[in-house]
């Protein structure tokens, strides 16, 4: 199947283009964005362009910032197309209800993807946590803003979920943890006073029984880049590290496959498409949406690039 990416930025290029190149369902067949192209096929500056000139091409690829995914995203979806969504899969958690309406009524796969839940560990330890009762659960997802976003100036604006841009990470890989809901109950958070986004963020959570949830997100931290989960069960302690690729039981690493996400993701959107389904499940941004309803905001020094 012929599949078109729209916003040919960092993550396209680092990751969408290798996991096609190396899926048997997909076929790059065209891009659409303002100031880049893949070589060699066509180019469009954005993604109406796209569509009126390639009724062929039943798959979309949204990789551009959250902020504007929904009009391209609506866009798709009445012109009869499958659309993958890069995480977050909006800036709101209304448009990607609305999203989800809209792909549901044109009879169209929408695929709300989190890439960190196809990271190497996430379903080993959900397999090894099932019927283990849950003590406590601590995140810590702490990296340098400047060399993982630079020059992003999105990501720093309304919508742009600042921090929680890498956070909801951790959150994607917490709530397809555990079986059950997780519940917000306080946060705060710490905006640059030239920023419209947050800098750090403490979540207080709980899981359904009770177990608190701590969460530590900072994008402050230089020198080693911190991207943990730990949980504490009756049945022992668990640990995943560097973004759910890396599993320790009571302290001792479980050997598992090399990283795959991208290449997950491509052969679940295949399967979604295959079967006539959507998968969209907003729970990683209903807890970023609770900690901005309810999170305490505190003012701290200015950021620059
Ligand atoms: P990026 O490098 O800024 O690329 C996004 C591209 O979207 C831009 O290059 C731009 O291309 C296009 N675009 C369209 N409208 C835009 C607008 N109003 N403002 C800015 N760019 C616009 O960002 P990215 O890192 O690839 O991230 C894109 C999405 O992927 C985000 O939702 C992010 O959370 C997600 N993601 C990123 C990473 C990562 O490691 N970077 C990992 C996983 C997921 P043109 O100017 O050519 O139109």
């Amino acid at each position: 199947m012929k599949v078109a990416i729209v916003g040919f930025g960092k993550i396209a290029r680092d990751q969408h283009v290798p996991a096609i190149a190396g899926s048997d369902a997909f076929d790059l067949a065209a891009t659409a964005s303002r100031h880049a192209h893949a070589e060699g096929l066509p180019a469009y500056h954005d993604i109406d362009a796209l569509l009126a000139a390639e009724p062929d091409i039943p798959a979309i690829s949204l990789c551009q910032p959250p902020q504007v995914r929904h009009a391209a995203a609506r866009a798709a979806i009445a012109a009869g197309r499958h659309v993958f969504l890069e995480k977050p899969p909006g800036a709101t958690l209304s448009e990607v209800v609305d999203l989800a309406h809209a792909a549901d009524s044109a009879g169209v796969t929408l695929f709300a993807s989190w890439h960190s839940r196809f990271a190497a560990a996430v379903e080993p330890a959900r397999d090894w946590l099932d019927g283990k009762p849950i003590q406590s659960i601590r995140i810590d997802w702490k990296e340098d803003v400047r060399h993982w976003h630079p020059d992003q100036q999105w990501i720093w604006e309304p919508g742009g979920l600042g921090v929680f841009d890498p956070g909801i990470n951790a959150l994607s890989i917490l709530t397809r943890l555990l079986r059950g809901p997780v519940r917000l109950e306080s946060a705060t958070l710490e905006f640059p006073e030239n920023r419209d986004a947050p800098i750090a963020a403490s979540l207080a959570m709980r899981t359904t029984d009770g177990a608190p949830i701590a969460a530590e997100f900072d994008w402050r931290q230089t020198g080693p880049q911190t991207w943990d989960i730990v949980v504490e069960t009756d049945g022992g302690s668990l640990r995943l590290a560097e973004g759910g690729n890396r599993m320790f039981v009571d302290g001792a690493e479980r050997s598992l496959p090399p990283e795959s996400e991208y290449p997950a993701l491509y052969a679940r959107f295949a399967k979604l498409i295959a079967e006539a389904r959507s998968d969209v499940d907003v729970a990683p941004l209903r807890l970023v949406a609770d900690a901005f309803l309810a999170g305490r905001r505190t003012v701290t020094e200015a950021f620059e690039d």
